[in-house]
């Protein structure tokens, strides 16, 4: 069994960046379907006792969805904070400033990525083996461990993550993230 992880702030306090409409419907519908569905794929396999980090590494099809999705929403929840945006932390700035020059390019970069992704997937500033920083996009479920990436922050690109605040308008829905962005979350990962 793998459990929904709590939102670690409250439904109304990442307004009007997020509403609490968005929040708790992406929060209590998506995030918590995604992990009611692991629970009933798991059975009789070798993953009733398995961490969601070992199913999203090792399962497949069905399950491997479902798992990455309940992943990506428990980073995603994590990569915003109501004392986000703002100035990052030391570390962080060293390893964006080595791997983009500044963060004004980084943000430039994860932009043009997010806005340009084709359908619904994930933005991702993601680690590499060899420390560096990368943006990445993946398509619907997909987490970027299964490509030997370690991810540091996630940004839902699935219209049901902006579209009751920002219709169609995914460009606008980014610059809102921005304003939220977990700066401090993604240094924690840090490796
Ligand atoms: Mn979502």
């Amino acid at each position: 069994m793998i459990q929904l992880a709590e939102l670690t702030y409250g439904f109304h306090s990442l307004e009007p960046h997020v509403t609490a409409a968005t929040l708790q419907a992406h929060h209590e519908k998506h995030h918590a379907g995604y992990v009611k569905r692991v629970n009933e794929l798991i059975v009789g396999t070798p993953f009733e006792r398995a961490t969601l980090d070992d199913i999203v590494g090792f399962a497949g099809g069905a399950l491997y969805d479902a798992a990455a999705q309940a992943r990506n929403h428990e980073l995603y929840f994590r990569s915003m904070s109501p004392e986000g945006g703002g100035k990052p932390p030391a570390r962080l700035v060293k390893a964006v400033e080595d791997c983009f020059g500044t963060f004004a390019a980084l943000k430039q970069e994860f932009t043009k990525a997010a806005t340009e992704h084709f359908g619904s997937g994930w933005c991702w500033l993601a680690q590499e083996r060899s420390g560096a920083l990368r943006v990445v996009t993946t398509h619907d479920a997909a987490n970027p461990v299964r490509d030997r990436l370690h991810p540091l922050l996630a940004c839902d690109l699935w219209e049901h993550a902006y579209y009751l605040d920002y219709q169609s308008d995914r460009a606008w829905y980014l610059d809102a993230w921005w304003t939220v962005v977990n700066w401090a979350f993604a240094e924690e990962r840090l490796q």
